[in-house]
Order: C-alpha cells, then structure tokens, then sequence
C-alpha cells in the first residue's frame, strides 16, 4: 500500500499503554475467558471466530512503541481517515450525513461501551459507543497463526470494522441484532453470518476507492482476498478444532467471505451488499 505521507485521522482514541484502567495486569484471566464469550455472543460483530485462542503473551502495557507499533498505528490511522472520505462521499450520494466514528487503541484488555474488550477476540465494533476497537497485535496474529500477511490484509479488517459502522448509520445493525434476540440460535447464527459478509462487501466498496486512488498497490487486492478467505467460519474453525459444524457459522465460510468482499469492490457500489435478500 502507499500509504505513507497520506492523511490521518484524528477520530482516535490512543489507550495504549494506560493498561486498560482497572483492568491491567495478568490475574483473572478465567474470569475473563467467560466475559470474552459474553460480550462476542452479545456483539455479533466481531472477528469472533478467535476466541479460543487467547494469547496474552507480549502485552505488557508499559512497553514502549516499537517502530513497528508506529508503523502500524500511522497505517490504522491512514485507513481510517480514507474511510472516512470513502463512505462520506457515499453518504452525501444517498443524501445523508456520514458520522464518523473512533477507533480505539488498546493493549489486552480496555473497557467499552458493549463490556470489556479483549483483544483475543480480534478487532471489533461497539454499536453503543460507536468505536473500533483495535489491538494492533493483531496485526502479527493475522500474519503468523492465519497466514494472511500485509498492509492490505490489516486495512481490509479495519474496513470489515468501518462497514459495522455504516450498518449501524443505516440502521440495519439494530434493526437485525433485535431480529436475533427473538429468534432461535440457528437463525440468529445466520442472521450474523448476513450480517458479517455485508460489513465484507462494505469494505470491499472501499477498497474499490483504495484502487482507484492509488492507495492500493499492485497485489494489494490479492493480499486482501487472501485476508477475507484466512477469516472464514469454515477455515478457523478447522484450524481451532479440527472439523466443521455449518449451523455454528457467525461470519460465513472463507469462500462466501472472499465473493462478498469481491462483489463490493468490483461494483464499487454499496446497493449491491443486500445480503439480507438472496
Ligand atoms: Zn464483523
């Protein structure tokens, strides 16, 4: 990606190093572990599949920013400012006014809006509190547990997160996390798997900008695909517990994730992610 020299946002909440107020320090993680499940069954949108596999290695909250940290805070920051521009523009287009939100950087463990955040459960988005949250160890989880290396595989999450936001902004978030509350745990599964490969398509629009711009490179687009498949229900599931159990599914398969994603950035058109009317 070129991002370097590009605009950053200001829309950002540094938390890094403040060890998450009362919730530093290494005690209670069984505690935590159920308090992880709770608030992902109680998001829905979420890189969930993750759970499981805490890792609260290398999270000490008084380290200092390594210039890889810096790299990849100014990256977030870059991507996030041109998400804003992106879904600006598509906003004014359907002759409404975007809002923009924060993005949250943290270490291990912050609270939020939703409960605590926790960054086992990989990047997510609080609707209460409009935030995106991101512990930018994710980005080296990303590249050495799920294979999915890059500037453009980190940016493509941060735009899966931007694209809840958007749901939220039209409406359909609440609309669809109140369907879920009164359906059985199947349909709601589904109802979360629809609403993942939108937030897929969502970011892909924004990456048909990212091309157009120049911000994405040659290969970008690649690295990216490969990011969306590297998330899939099917493959992280699979890789955590050996087999498949489709009803469980919360964010779709590697392929379903990759065609949404896909079909954004390729039509570069938000109308076409109805992934609700199939
Ligand atoms: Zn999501």
């Amino acid at each position: 990606m070129r991002w370097e020299g590009r605009r950053e946002s200001s829309n950002i909440e540094d938390r890094r190093g403040s060890g998450g107020g009362n919730f530093g320090g290494g005690k209670g993680t069984g505690v935590l572990g159920i308090i992880i499940l709770l608030v992902g069954a109680y998001y829905g949108v979420d890189l969930s599949g993750l759970v499981g596999t805490p890792d609260f290695s290398g999270q000490s909250s008084q380290q200092l920013e390594t210039q890889e940290e810096q790299q990849l805070a100014s990256l977030s920051k870059v991507v996030l400012a041109d998400t804003e521009t992106v879904w600006g523009q598509y906003f004014r287009q359907m002759g409404k006014t975007y809002s923009e939100p924060t993005m949250v950087l943290y270490n291990g463990v912050t609270p939020t809006a939703c409960g605590t955040g926790q960054s086992a459960m990989g990047p997510f988005y609080c609707p209460s509190d409009r935030k995106v949250y991101l512990d930018l160890s994710f980005y080296n989880e990303m590249k050495n547990k799920l294979g999915a290396a890059g500037d453009s595989a980190f940016a493509y999450v941060i735009a899966h997160e931007v694209g809840h936001h958007v749901q939220n902004m039209l409406g359909i978030l609440p609309q669809v996390n109140r369907a879920q509350q009164s359906s059985d745990r199947k349909t709601a599964n589904q109802l979360s798997v629809q609403l993942e490969l939108q937030a897929d398509c969502f970011a892909g629009v924004w990456a048909s900008q990212a091309v157009k711009s120049g911000l994405f490179e040659r290969g970008d687009e690649e690295k990216a695909f490969n990011a969306a498949e590297a998330v899939g229900d099917d493959r992280l599931q699979k890789r955590s517990q050996g087999y498949v159990v489709p009803d469980s599914f919360t964010h779709g398969t590697s392929a379903q994730r990759l065609e949404w994603f896909r079909k954004g950035l390729q039509s570069a058109n938000p109308s076409v992610c109805n992934t609700f009317n199939q």
